[in-house]
């Protein structure tokens, strides 16, 4: 879980003056449950690969909590952070930047092993190695191989074989298909879903499609310029949005059951930078449905179903006009 996030970076402006804060995260709270696949969905610079690092702890957070297996790890340092970094693992968007090329995959799958499982004897780590790379469907061979010698699909198995080698109880994946060749994407989404439940870890997908993660999350957390704008289950979501945001989203994945036509609920002007963003409503600029009073005062995130929220003063109006705008429900 976390409370009231908010992650603020300064700009570097000249030597005696500050430059802007960008607000990427500004107090955001989210609960991820234990065994669930979570997914974060928004554009680039929504400020959710932020709320990935805040939650790993690989940023610290400007303010708020985050409680992590019942206790609050925002401020946690040293040897508790090394703790914490074993059980909580990152899947980087970009498989051909994050592993080093000059190590061996044996080593870059065996390094973790090392680290945070120093009982195991050699041959027990390289019998482990080749456990783990069966898992992600390789085979022991391939550890005496280099990353350059694999396609963008496998080297993102191998970066997910390090990742489950510290046998973690969370695994944070950013964007971890969007670099991989469309062909390959469902594939290793289905291994990650698979992994989830034969780990008995918690998931966490980063990412800026919500086609990619219709089928594998429970439950979805939109984000909009350093907020979140709607959640709920993953069914729900796509059956019923109630943002227009997500709506626009949805409305944005071609459908090719029907013939790839969807009416489009088309979007006003670029999104505003996050070290600007408009009063009231940060959606305001772009929305079709906005009003006066969307300029001028921001929405909670509110209850909205049983398990959903949406931060929209006029949610339910919108829902009711939604056929008539000619928007068909995803
Ligand atoms: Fe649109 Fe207003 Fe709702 Fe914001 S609050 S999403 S501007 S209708
Ligand atoms: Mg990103």
């Amino acid at each position: 879980a976390a409370r009231g996030l908010k992650k603020h970076f300064q700009l570097g402006g000249g030597l005696m003056r500050a430059g802007p804060v960008v607000r990427a995260v500004d107090g955001v709270s989210i609960e991820v449950k234990r065994g669930e696949t979570f997914a974060i969905v928004g554009e680039s610079g929504c400020g959710k690969s932020t709320l990935a690092r805040l939650l790993m702890r690989l940023l610290e957070p400007t303010e708020g909590e985050i409680e992590f297996e019942g206790r609050d790890i925002a401020a946690i340092r040293g040897r508790d952070l090394r703790e914490l970094r074993r059980d909580m693992q990152f899947v980087f968007q970009d498989p051909f930047s994050s592993l080093n090329p000059r190590m061996s995959v044996g080593k870059l799958v065996g390094e973790p092993i090392e680290t945070h499982r120093p009982e195991l004897s050699r041959a027990q780590r390289r019998q482990e190695v080749a456990r783990l790379l069966r898992k992600v469907g390789l085979r022991p061979e391939h550890a005496d191989r280099y990353p350059h010698e694999f396609s963008g699909g496998q080297r993102q198995r191998i970066g997910i074989a390090r990742a489950l080698a510290s046998n973690p109880r969370l695994v944070i994946g950013d964007e971890p298909v969007s670099a991989l060749d469309v062909s390959v994407q469902a594939q290793v989404v289905n291994l990650l879903h698979d992994l989830r439940e034969e780990f008995d870890m918690t998931l966490v997908i980063i990412a800026h499609d919500l086609a990619v993660i219709r089928h594998m999350s429970d439950r979805v957390a939109v984000m909009y310029l350093g907020q979140v704008v709607e959640s709920g289950p993953t069914d729900e979501i796509f059956a019923n949005p109630r943002h227009p945001y997500t709506m626009a989203l949805l409305s944005a994945i071609p459908e090719p059951a029907h013939g790839g036509q969807k009416a489009r609920l088309a979007l006003n002007g670029e999104t505003p930078s996050p070290a600007n963003p408009p009063s009231g409503c940060r959606f305001h600029t772009r929305c079709p449905f906005a009003r006066e009073d969307c300029a001028t005062t921001a929405p909670d995130l509110r209850a909205a179903g049983p398990e959903s929220h949406v931060a929209c003063h006029h949610w339910q109006e919108i829902g009711d006009r939604r056929p008539a705008a000619g928007l068909t429900p995803a």
